[in-house]
């Protein structure tokens, strides 16, 4: 994978210093490894047109994936130099013997590789539900002139731990990183979407506050843009939760937000989850959001 772009602050070549072996801090980067490898040029006629010409990393293929995927701008827009990394949380598939394998999750912390997500009443997987928003999400970015850095290239493989997915977004040192997931909790009444932020990244305070200010930025245009309410059962009425156990969150060297979009086992929710038009105003609500957040 070529580099994306220079980092323009200081923070940012520190960032690239420090990058990024992050099950080993004392082992060497898997950037040069990735680096020595070209990428694989899907065809657009494999897939959707909105990931039309993504350079996917050959170690992507990789169980589990250690790379993700590339898409070049669409246009010239607002984010225009910008790299936007998109997230669809879990994987198409679960394999119990590489999924429950523990990696590292930040704060000195182990967790699993990945765990196999949440689904509706109907059987509606969130794995499916969070690729169908990426997709949408990078359709949207790409437009407005974003470098989009998928961290998996589809839905239907074993795909990287959750590592391994801030170890993407800190290789291409992304301006951003948005998480998607959709929440599963058989409490009555629970509905609504809330955002996860990391108490300790390790990008430092700056990050952290970044991550913070974007949560809360999207968590107006969510709610306003898609109908979806604040979560009545996670952050007591703030949409926010604020977790030291999200090791995508905790091991990026740069903002990071994850969505949990709704409650796949709510009625209502499910109603909204599993619309399609549903979803591409939730991406609109997301890339609103991440132009807002690249422009202050
Ligand atoms: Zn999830």
């Amino acid at each position: 994978m070529r580099s994306l772009r220079a980092p323009r602050t200081l923070a940012g070549a520190a960032a690239l210093g420090l990058a990024v072996c992050l099950a080993s801090p004392a082992g060497a980067s898997p950037v040069v490894a990735t680096a020595a490898v070209p990428a694989i040029v899907v065809p657009a006629a494999t897939t959707s047109s909105a990931l039309a010409g993504m350079k996917v990393s050959p170690l992507a293929a990789r169980v589990p994936s250690k790379g993700g995927a590339t898409l070049a701008p669409g246009a010239t827009g607002s984010l225009t130099g910008r790299v936007i990394v998109v997230d669809p949380g879990h994987n198409g598939i679960y394999r119990k013997a590489v999924n429950r394998k523990l990696v590292a999750a930040g704060n000195g912390k182990r967790k699993a590789c990945n765990s196999s997500g949440t689904a509706t009443n109907a059987g509606f997987a969130e794995h499916r539900f969070n690729w169908k928003v990426a997709v949408d999400l990078v359709a949207e970015l790409r437009a407005l002139g974003a470098t989009v850095v998928l961290t998996r290239p589809n839905n239907s493989g074993t795909g990287p731990c959750v590592n391994e997915r801030a170890a993407i977004g800190n290789r291409a040192k992304a301006d951003l990183v948005v998480s998607i997931h959709a929440d599963g909790s058989y409490a009555a009444r629970a509905r609504g979407f809330h955002l996860i932020i990391s108490k300790t990244m390790a990008g430092g305070s700056a990050v952290e506050a970044r991550s913070r200010a974007l949560a809360v930025d999207l968590r107006s245009r969510i709610a306003r843009q898609t109908g979806m309410p604040r979560s009545t059962y996670i952050g007591k009425g703030t949409a926010l939760s604020s977790r030291s156990d999200i090791a995508g969150l905790n091991l990026s060297l740069v903002p990071a937000v994850m969505l949990e979009a709704g409650n796949m086992r709510n009625k209502a929710d499910a109603k909204l989850l599993t619309s399609s038009a549903w979803r591409l105003k939730l991406a609109h609500a997301l890339a609103d959001g991440v132009v807002a957040a690249l422009s202050v």
